[in-house]
């Protein structure tokens, strides 16, 4: 095998195969059990081996497994279709599936272009994105990503999207979370008055970048981008891949400062983790623009072999059962108030320059000197071997360059929470 996001010479030093999982740990051949620090990649929600999840998969097999949704239907997407309408934003009437978040962005990218080309809008063919933003790893998704250390390689493989600086408090002089929000936006401003005739849409990743370092935005960023793609016409993309059901503390990202995107995308959460079900949302006003006779082609001409799969549609379903029931959101945003006040004591290690957390999605930033917030030397690698110190001591997580993440399942429990934040804090003292 050869796995993703993997340096197979780092992998073979001491490689770890999971043979089973129950509620947030996981077991590995060996027998030794982790906690399931990462959310088995920023995804399980209600811990593994959930009874209703294991069964709804087993009650949906008694039917069919899957049949394509290339002209046809099935009953398990369309109950599934119409659950999720009601609880996105209002203006997302419409629910367009695939497999994995990288395809629900590509398919936000696709649309909001061929918005503008069926409205013969055809000069709009650009997009916005974010520095840091991260959307996938498709030509398309990486096209509107802008991680250097993954996507440089690739430069003249992709199509070039618009990058504005990433609002970075942490990184700014001011340190004042007011200054850096101005100043982006009004950089935005510039750009969209000068260019947005071009601009089809803007992506971004709403209240909290993922896989960009856990890069948390001032307060009224996402609705000064909002306010400003409406005024300039352009069609704001909310990817809620990674911040989706639950992990913010609200449903979606988006409530936190109310926004009604044109596009938004999901993934991951979407089945508590269990299989790859992807939606990308879109207005009634997108819907229309596709609609039409045949022959005036206007067909949105995309599709994937496993879109609207059955077996993941049934599971997604009864994930979101188990949120109304176990008022999930409430929880996790209670959850959420406890680790942020176990993490103040993380902040106090002597290299860690800086804690982020918007609801369970935390990155604790490993620093060489906290004062001048220089990093270590890149050959260090000293965030990936505190995660493998944490490895030994019993909790799975991933560094993100020198950002060590921690996104639990939204049932971890609160001893379980801060077990993990005490392996976390051991892992970082014994490499730093
Ligand atoms: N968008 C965001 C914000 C993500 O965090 C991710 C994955 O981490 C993706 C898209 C890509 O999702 P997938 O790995 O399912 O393709």
């Amino acid at each position: 095998m050869w796995l993703p996001f993997t340096q197979m010479s780092d992998y073979e030093k001491d490689p770890l195969i999971i043979a089973s999982g129950e509620g947030v740990t996981v077991t590995d051949i060996h027998g030794k059990t982790y906690l399931d620090g990462y959310s088995s990649l920023w995804l399980n929600v209600h811990g593994h081996r959930k009874k209703e999840l294991d069964e709804a998969i087993q009650t949906q097999l008694q039917s069919i497994a899957h049949s394509t949704l290339l002209g046809a239907a099935n009953i398990p997407s369309i109950l599934l279709a119409e659950k999720l309408v009601k609880l996105v934003p209002e203006r997302l009437t419409r629910v367009f599936y695939s497999d994995s978040g990288a395809t629900s962005v590509e398919i936000a990218v696709k649309m909001a272009y061929q918005y503008w080309q069926n409205k013969g809008l055809e000069k709009k063919t650009r997009f916005v994105t974010v520095s840091n933003g991260y959307h996938g790893d498709t030509v398309g998704t990486m096209s509107v990503g802008s991680i250097e250390l993954y996507h440089k390689v690739y430069t003249s493989l992709l199509f070039d999207a618009l990058v504005i600086p990433f609002p970075s408090v942490y990184r700014h002089p001011s340190g004042d979370e007011n200054i850096v929000r101005d100043e982006s936006l009004q950089e935005l401003r510039l750009l969209f008055e000068e260019r947005h005739e071009e601009i089809a849409g803007m992506v971004l990743e709403p209240m909290i970048q993922g896989a960009g370092g856990m890069n948390t935005m001032p307060a009224g960023y996402l609705k000064g981008v909002e306010k400003l793609c409406n005024e300039f016409n352009v069609l704001l993309i909310v990817d809620e891949v990674a911040t989706g059901f639950g992990r913010t503390g609200k449903m979606f990202a988006v409530e936190h400062e109310g926004i009604q995107p044109d596009l938004m995308t999901v993934a991951k959460g979407l089945t508590g983790g269990y299989l790859p079900v992807a939606a990308t949302f879109a207005t009634e006003e997108i819907y229309d623009a596709f609609y039409g006779e045949y022959e005036e082609m206007k067909t949105f001409f995309h599709g994937h072999s496993y879109t609207g799969n059955q077996l993941g549609c049934a599971v997604a379903l009864a994930n979101l059962e188990i949120f109304e029931k176990e008022q999930l959101v409430k929880q996790s945003e209670e959850k959420s108030t406890f680790l942020k006040e176990l993490l103040v004591n993380v902040k106090q290690l002597p290299h860690v320059g800086d804690v982020r957390q918007c609801g369970l999605m935390c990155g604790i930033e490993i620093v060489k000197d906290k004062h001048t917030k220089e990093s270590f030397p890149l050959e260090s690698r000293v965030a990936y071997r505190a995660t493998l110190e944490m490895r030994k001591l019993g909790l799975l997580t991933r560094p993100l360059g020198d950002v060590i993440v921690l996104m639990p399942p939204l049932a971890t429990s609160n001893e379980q929470l801060a077990e993990m934040v005490a392996l976390m804090v051991e892992g970082i003292k014994a490499v730093t």
